[in-house]
């Protein structure tokens, strides 16, 4: 059986339609697909309509990927077997939006700064309604000549140390914990080995996550080391943990699929 419950729409930061991602997943064969957009839920009913209106073999549970603050660190954990109409997950997908706005416009004031104009309403427009992230500011400055890839858009400006960074304030690790339960989901610590953390803080982060009441973590991503898989896999069981299978995929590229 194939797996998939970590993935992206253009509800978020991802390049396919909530109905093109839901196509993509059977093509490739995937028999379980979350949608777990950032800090949102806008994508799962063209999900839910597309399965149901093209009669697709594919188990769709939702998701949602919400941010949250660990001191300076920035913490994702994924929302399974969410009720996306649960007053306490509305409200905090509102607060997250709002914070998502603040920090827009700000980052466009500092890339002002730097001499680069119209970067909050460029990467608005790129937006298009869905939830506002640093990977459309990526594409604004990308598209508009600033920098030569994205990557380098979070190197020089919009990643932590970079000219035009704003400090993040989302919610913490046992509000989003706390939230997901409310909603009747599971929380899923996302890609535990993407915070850079050393092997000490990774086994706090995870302490903290299972005492905030978390259900699970990502242990099997892609571009992946078999020690590092096994190594997560290991402290996994240590915590009591479930464990997850999340690509985090958010186009089709030479090294991302579903
Ligand atoms: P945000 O949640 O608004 O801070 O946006 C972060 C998103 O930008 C992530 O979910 C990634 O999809 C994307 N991203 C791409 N490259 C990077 C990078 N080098 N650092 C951080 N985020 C990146
Ligand atoms: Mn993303
Ligand atoms: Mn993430
Ligand atoms: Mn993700």
């Amino acid at each position: 059986m194939r797996v998939d419950l970590h993935s992206h729409s253009t509800a978020s930061d991802g390049r396919l339609t909530p109905a093109e991602l839901v196509r993509r997943a059977v093509a490739q064969r995937v028999d379980v697909l979350a949608l777990t957009d950032h800090d949102t839920v806008a994508g799962l009913g063209e999900a839910e309509a597309t399965i149901a209106a093209e009669n697709l073999p594919v188990q769709h549970i939702h998701g949602i990927e919400l941010s949250t603050s660990w001191d300076a660190l920035e913490i994702h954990v994924v929302g399974l077997h969410i009720n996306a109409e649960s007053t306490e997950l509305m409200a905090a997908i509102a607060s997250q939006e709002e914070a998502r706005v603040a920090r827009g416009i700000e980052m466009g004031r500092r890339l002002a700064k730097q001499r680069i104009d119209g970067a909050y309403e460029g990467a608005l427009a790129l937006a298009n309604g869905a939830s506002l992230t640093r990977a459309h500011f990526a594409r604004y400055l990308l598209e508009a000549g600033h920098c030569a890839s994205l990557q380098k858009a979070f190197d020089h400006y919009i990643g932590r140390g970079g000219k035009a960074y704003v400090p993040h304030q989302w919610m913490s690790i046992a509000e989003a914990v706390q939230v997901i339960h409310a909603s009747g989901g599971l929380a899923v610590l996302a890609h535990p080995g993407r915070y850079k953390l050393s092997t000490k803080w990774l086994k706090r982060l995870l302490q903290l996550f299972k005492e905030a009441g978390g259900d699970a973590m990502e242990v099997s991503l892609p571009q992946q080391s078999p020690q590092e898989r096994a190594n997560l896999g290991l402290w996994c069981r240590e915590h009591q943990l479930l464990a997850s299978v999340g690509p985090d995929f958010h186009a089709p590229t030479s090294w991302q699929e579903l």
